[in-house]
């Protein structure tokens, strides 16, 4: 793979990043995940811009490759030919050659910016969409900023283990009894053909792929609630999905053991993916 560090395209084996970079020593970072189809990019505006919030609310500078940062994304797709798959972007605060709770010097140094593709052929198609994921429900012990897309990922990394050891493929995190979100996706439920999804705030990342979504839901007619819920209304519902960049939209078929419905995935996140990836595919640049 040919991967991006600081402005050079290399081998992957070539980059390096400093072991003082404090995305390393104190996971102060934030990432994007771009889907790539058919060598083009999923919602790139989208990505952008909440890079940009992320950075933002981190009191991070802007790297300075920041407007370029489509065409790096646009030259990895045609280093690496990828037609199908991901690619991974992470800027840190870098670091001044030391360990220190205080931010360095903004203005003495420059942000850490990496990206990578990871070639994913299959990943529209993908036979976990029709089959759809079972569930489990765990403790939602993240911190309060989880609208901020940070490189803390080690909860949601437990969560998923947690998962596999209980024979399910993720977890829903629960914060006083209400569903926040996914480990690394958002949730929903669908009861009487209406679509109910946790409002947005500080609890929950602000998902590109739900903005998207929902927007294509309202389009088609669909009824809308933007609410929390609980796992027993979940377990309730007729069907339940998450969406992310990654997996688009996912069904679920199983909550903490309780299948929905007849155990497959239901009609409206069928209809969902389809809507989603049709018109994403349409406006991928
Ligand atoms: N929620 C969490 C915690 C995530 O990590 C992600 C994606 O990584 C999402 C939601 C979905 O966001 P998006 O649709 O922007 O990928």
């Amino acid at each position: 793979r040919t991967v991006y560090v600081n402005g050079d395209y290399l081998p992957e084996a070539e980059a390096t990043v400093s072991i003082f970079d404090r995305g390393f020593l104190m996971a102060d970072g934030v990432y994007e995940v771009t889907s790539v189809l058919g060598g083009k990019l999923i919602d790139f505006a989208g990505h952008a811009k909440r890079l940009e919030r992320s950075l933002n609310e981190l009191d991070m500078k802007k790297p300075a490759c920041f407007d370029d940062l489509l065409e790096v994304h646009r030259e990895l797709v045609r280093l690496n030919a990828i037609d199908e798959g991901l690619i991974y972007l992470q800027i840190t605060r870098g670091s001044d050659g030391d360990r220190d709770f205080v931010f360095p010097d903004p203005d003495t140094t420059e942000p850490t910016v990496v990206l990578f593709t990871q070639s994913k052929p299959g990943l529209a198609d993908s036979a976990q969409s029709r089959t759809g994921t079972k569930i489990i429900s765990i403790e939602d012990i993240r911190w309060g900023r989880r609208d901020i897309k940070t490189v803390q990922l080690l909860y949601p990394s437990m969560g998923k283990m947690m998962a596999k050891k209980a024979g399910c493929d993720d977890a829903w995190l629960v914060e006083d009894g209400h569903v926040t979100e996914g480990t690394s996706n958002n949730a929903y439920i669908v009861k009487g053909g209406k679509i109910i999804t946790r409002q947005l705030s500080n609890d929950i990342l602000h998902g590109i792929t739900r903005a998207a979504v929902l927007r294509f839901a309202r389009e088609a007619q669909m009824e809308i609630e933007e609410r929390s819920f609980t796992i027993e209304e979940a377990q309730a519902a007729d069907e339940a999905f998450t969406t992310s960049a990654s997996a688009f939209v996912m069904p679920v078929v199983e909550i903490d053991g309780v299948v929905l419905g007849d155990g497959t995935p239901g009609p409206v996140a069928k209809r969902l993916r389809e809507i989603y990836l049709d018109e994403s595919v349409k406006s991928a640049i």
